[in-house]
């Protein structure tokens, strides 16, 4: 089973880490949160430090 990425928009703060981590597969939405790009490019980046390097603990990998 492919994993899927979530974010969770509540505890986004906009910080943008996961964007510059993963810039394949984040984005900044008109919302100030990071939203997924897209969601069949998590082999294009260490998804892992993103998801670590997150300050509010927002990204879950869904197996
Ligand atoms: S690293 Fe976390 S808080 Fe920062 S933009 Fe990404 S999901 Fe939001």
């Amino acid at each position: 089973m492919a994993k899927k990425i979530i974010i969770d928009e509540d505890l986004c703060e906009g910080c943008e880490t996961c964007v510059e981590l993963c810039p394949d597969v984040f984005e900044l939405g008109e919302n100030g949160k990071a939203r997924v790009k897209n969601p069949n490019a998590l082999n294009t980046c260490n998804i892992q430090e993103a998801i670590d390097s997150c300050p509010t603990g927002a990204l879950k990998l869904e197996e």
